[in-house]
């Protein structure tokens, strides 16, 4: 029998139960990963409701998948027939703006970009700004500890959480962290929520770091004859700690070109790096990439000439997407191999015959190698597939990881185990029985 009538009594409202409504929300943006639309959905209003929720799913062992924004790129956000998806988008308000101690707190559905609007109004900023802020909520952040361009500097979400409220998976409401800047009281359990997708627990509120916003930055773009030389200029670009450092191969050069020609025909790989302070580095930074075979190059402090010289990263996805049915990958690296990584997945894309455009955050290692295959081409989705998992090999063997900030959800489960320790899997698996003892939160995410 389904539960909805009876936890709708138990919340005192309706759930969301027409399949054409439950379907939408119970899938990410990953294409691959399985799901089926959720037996109900909850538009939580408070982390009462939630803890209310939790508490009888708990009891009657029912499935809970938690959403954000539904922006996530490996099925963590994905449901199952019999779930209840808890969806968080109605609590989106900022509680409370502190400039002076730093700090903001929101509701876990506040989107990220609405956030950092508003505290730009003191002069401030809240940094991670993942590609999907401007539609991902700061609870998908903080599950995913998701990334952007500013890591390079900034570091990712987990670098800019100061505390959280979490409901525990038997309805237990419990606050780690605390809104001082400094805080070794207790264990850290704070940051075994961030990035775990769900499995621990559900973050209602987060007090994030805001910090006076930084200077609007300076842009750099270079074109090297090919991605050695361009990934070895990235590396020594670091020592002028940039606030971003974006590489992009040839592959995708010829996609962005195809569709908007900017210029790069001739260019076998391109670095863009921005700096939010110290400009007078900019002739040396250029200096840096002449003595790595630099092409071309460009240094301005000009926003409007910034947007024109960065257009062809915001446009590397999309022309890609443009070709074909995309797979977009994500893996960890050492600065130090991006060049020998491309090299392999080049081979990759040779040995199954696909196209593989690569492009990525050079200055933290973490890369995007984008598989296209023909729409509705069936063999052509299997080696892409497979192509997806050995791209993953390739980063574990030169010290890299499965992720670096999309995370694991469903898609990347099975390739996570020969990376990590069977001892720290089996630690994982105690947290979860600890946290999570009926199981109930994600099941099939996230742990090997
Ligand atoms: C075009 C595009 C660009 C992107 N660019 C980036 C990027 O630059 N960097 C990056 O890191 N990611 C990027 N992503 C991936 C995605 O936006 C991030 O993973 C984001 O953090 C997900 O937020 P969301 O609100 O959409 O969460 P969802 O997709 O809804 O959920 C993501 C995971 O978090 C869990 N979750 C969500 N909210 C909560 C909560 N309150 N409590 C507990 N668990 C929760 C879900 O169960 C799921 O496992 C991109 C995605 C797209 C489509």
């Amino acid at each position: 029998m389904s539960f909805v009538p009876e936890l709708e009594k138990v919340l005192g409202v309706s759930l969301i139960t027409d399949p054409d409504i439950t379907s939408s929300y119970s899938k990410d943006q990953a294409p691959f990963a399985p799901f089926a639309p959720a037996k109900a959905v909850l538009l939580a209003r408070s982390t009462e409701e939630v803890s209310k929720a939790l508490a009888f799913c708990s009891e009657h062992k029912i499935p809970v998948v938690t959403r954000g924004a539904g922006s996530g790129l490996s099925g963590g956000a994905n449901a199952d027939a019999d779930s209840l998806v808890i969806s968080l988008e109605k609590m989106n308000s900022i509680i409370e703006i502190d400039p002076a101690n730093q700090w903001a707190k929101v509701q876990a559905g506040v989107i990220n970009l609405d956030l950092d609007t508003a505290v730009k109004e003191f002069g401030m900023a809240y940094l991670p700004d993942p590609a999907s802020r401007d539609w991902s909520t700061l609870g998908g952040n903080v599950a995913t500890n998701a990334g952007g361009m500013c890591c390079v500097k900034y570091g990712v979400t987990s670098h800019h959480v100061r505390a959280l409220k979490v409901v525990l998976s038997t309805g237990e409401i419990i606050e780690v962290g605390k809104a001082t800047k400094k805080f070794v009281t207790t264990l850290d359990l704070m940051h075994l929520f961030i990035g775990s997708e769900g499995t621990l627990g559900i973050v209602t509120e987060i007090t994030v770091n805001i910090v006076p916003r930084p200077k609007s930055p300076a842009t750099l773009i270079a074109t090297f004859p090919n991605i050695t030389q361009a990934a070895s200029a990235s590396t020594e670009l670091l020592k002028y700690r940039p606030s971003m450092l974006e590489i992009i191969d040839q592959t995708t050069l010829k996609a962005v070109e195809k569709w908007h020609p900017l210029g790069f025909e001739v260019a076998g790989s391109i670095l863009l790096m921005q700096l939010d302070e110290n400009f007078e580095l900019g002739d040396a930074a250029v200096a840096t990439c002449q003595s790595h075979g630099m092409i071309d190059g460009m240094f301005t402090t000009e926003a409007s000439e910034a947007a024109d010289l960065i257009r062809v990263r915001k446009l590397a996805y999309p022309a890609l997407e443009r070709l074909g049915a995309t797979l977009l990958d994500d893996v960890a690296l050492p600065v130090t191999k991006i060049a020998e990584f491309v090299g392999k997945v080049e081979h990759l894309a040779k040995k199954y015959d696909l196209t593989i455009g690569i492009f990525g955050h050079a200055g933290d290692g973490n890369m995007h190698p984008t598989i296209v295959h023909d729409h509705g081409d069936v063999e052509g989705e299997k080696r892409a597939k497979s192509a997806f998992a050995e791209i993953v090999g390739v980063a574990q063997e030169l010290g890299g990881s499965a992720s670096g900030e999309h995370g694991i959800g469903s898609i990347k489960r099975g390739l996570v185990k020969d990376e990590v320790s069977q001892s720290v899997i089996d630690i994982q698996r105690g947290i979860k029985q600890l946290l999570d003892p009926s199981g109930i939160l994600n099941p099939g995410k996230k742990l090997p």
